[in-house]
């Protein structure tokens, strides 16, 4: 089961996109999977080209759709295990509709976030997770703007499974998207994944000096969603491990009348000439 392939990542020495590819090769391996059962859809940035970096399926796709193309891929194979992978602009900005509604709709997927809170492949511009007063060539007198917090909208917009890490500890992260591989529905997981090039606020130093770690909390109940609300409010979102699930809510698979657990792939759908001219009459 070795999820690694030949491909050599062309990020930046210290990016922290190495250890979520390191983490989802771990957590794909840790959960028993085999390289067949694994899809992996991006988009575009240089998070997007993780999909090309793992030995599985992979679909990078374009600007901000990740997620739609993720959720068809589900719909059409439940047998596969899909992951969608992109970066906070990605998610955040371009594709935020489709994150917010994708939520909402609950597919059995796992979308992780590599969160860096800038715009690395443009070569450093402000992204809607930078920081009030972030200064980048985009936004030269700082930015005057506030950044989205993405765990608490994902708590207000029906997440079943939300949770957080940083590149720096990757036993959590590993930890965190098995639990999110193993969740029934739609689970999202932000990495705080440090761009070493462009961004010289949030480093490996200052996420070291102010993430809060809920797993260090024994009274932190995951299936309190207003304590997670809390909780995130308190510390401006900067807390890691599982904030919040939601173990009783079903997968929007579960909830298709007539929908087969069969993939379409492997569903004889061949008409006989009567159905077919039935099926053409009622369209008549
Ligand atoms: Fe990583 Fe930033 Fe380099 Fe992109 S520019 S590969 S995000 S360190
Ligand atoms: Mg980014």
């Amino acid at each position: 089961k070795d999820f690694r392939n030949k491909v050599k990542p062309n990020w930046c020495p210290g990016c922290g996109d190495f250890s979520v590819l390191a983490a989802m090769q771990r957590a794909f391996a840790n959960v028993g999977l085999e390289p067949h059962d694994v899809a992996i859809v991006s988009g575009i940035g240089c998070s997007g080209r993780i999909s090309g970096y793992v030995n599985a399926y992979g679909f990078h796709g374009v600007h901000g759709r990740a997620l739609p193309i993720a959720q068809g891929l589900k719909l059409a194979n439940r047998g596969l295990t899909v992951i969608a992978a992109g970066g906070d602009g990605d998610g955040f900005a371009i594709g935020m509709a489709h994150t917010i509604h994708a939520i909402r709709r609950n597919v059995d997927i796992t979308y992780i976030v590599m969160d860096n809170q800038v715009y690395g492949l443009t070569k450093g511009q402000t992204s809607p997770r930078s920081e009030m007063g972030f200064k980048t060539k985009s936004t030269p007198h700082g930015s005057i703007e506030a950044a989205i917090n993405p765990m608490e909208m994902a708590l207000t917009v029906g997440a079943g499974f939300v949770a957080q890490s940083v590149s720096s500890d990757l036993k959590q992260l590993t930890h965190v998207i098995e639990e999110g591989i193993k969740h029934k529905g739609f689970s999202l997981i932000n990495v705080y994944s440090p761009c070493v090039t462009y961004n010289k606020i949030n480093t490996y130093d200052w996420f070291k000096e102010h993430l809060v770690n809920l797993d260090d909390d024994p009274n932190y109940d995951p299936a309190d969603r207003s304590m997670a609300m809390q909780k995130l409010m308190e510390n401006n979102g900067l807390v890691t491990g599982i904030i919040y699930q939601n173990k009783e809510r079903k997968p929007y698979e579960d909830m298709i009348k007539g929908f087969k657990e069969t993939p379409l792939s492997k569903q004889d759908i061949m008409l006989t000439r009567e159905q077919f001219d039935k099926l053409v009459a009622e369209f008549a």
